[in-house]
């Protein structure tokens, strides 16, 4: 099998980041594949949105994070594949490290997609789905467009569904206040808890 979180692991050291080492995911056949909109508070301050596929996290950094309004077309730019296990990751990658600073788990769940496949809907750059979470409940598309500093930009863009989706207009997150499913924890208090006193 091709190795796909070799990137994933040539960016980081394991003896310095708290983030999860890279291991092929391992699920059963009949198991719903999920999906995590990470907030990560790097240079620059960004939403992550991550969705399993062939046993990997496919990720895209989107600046402005997900919307709910179907009128908002939502930059999103690949980055490398992600091991299963990062979807529970929600701490502080050290400083010096790649994408050093705080991480929370914003939203998380499943989704369901009528593609036959997922990788090939990716391949053509058009993948439709479902998700299933606590804050994104919708069908968006995932669409590849023109390519910007030499890497294809893709959109995030929630699918019009009659009246359920009109009350998100102009839908913005404000990723400072915003807090995280598992936990409840701003970026700010997950920062602060791990400057706290050495035990
Ligand atoms: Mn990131």
């Amino acid at each position: 099998m091709k190795d796909g979180l070799a990137e994933y692991r040539r960016k980081r050291d394991f003896g310095a980041t708290e983030e999860p080492q890279a291991t092929m995911g391992r699920r059963g056949a009949d198991a719903e594949s999920v999906f995590v909109v990470q907030i990560h508070d790097a240079s620059s301050l960004h939403f992550d949105f991550r969705l399993e596929v062939g046993g990997v996290l496919k990720s895209w950094a989107v600046p402005k994070g997900p919307s709910r309004d179907p009128h908002e077309r939502r930059l999103a730019m690949p980055t490398e594949d992600h091991p299963m296990s990062y979807a529970e990751f929600e701490g502080v990658i050290a400083p010096g490290q790649y994408g050093a600073g705080a991480v929370i788990v914003w939203d998380e769940g499943t989704y369901s997609t009528e593609e036959s496949s997922m990788t090939e809907a990716l391949a053509r750059g058009h993948a439709s789905f479902r998700l299933h979470g606590h804050k994104l409940r919708g069908a968006y598309s995932l669409i590849r467009t023109r390519r910007r500093a030499g890497r294809d930009a893709w959109l995030l863009i929630r699918k019009r569904e009659g009246r359920q989706s009109a009350s998100f207009r102009g839908d913005a997150v404000d990723p400072v206040r915003a807090r995280s499913v598992l936990t409840r924890r701003t970026l700010r208090q997950v920062a602060a808890e791990a400057e706290g006193p050495e035990p």
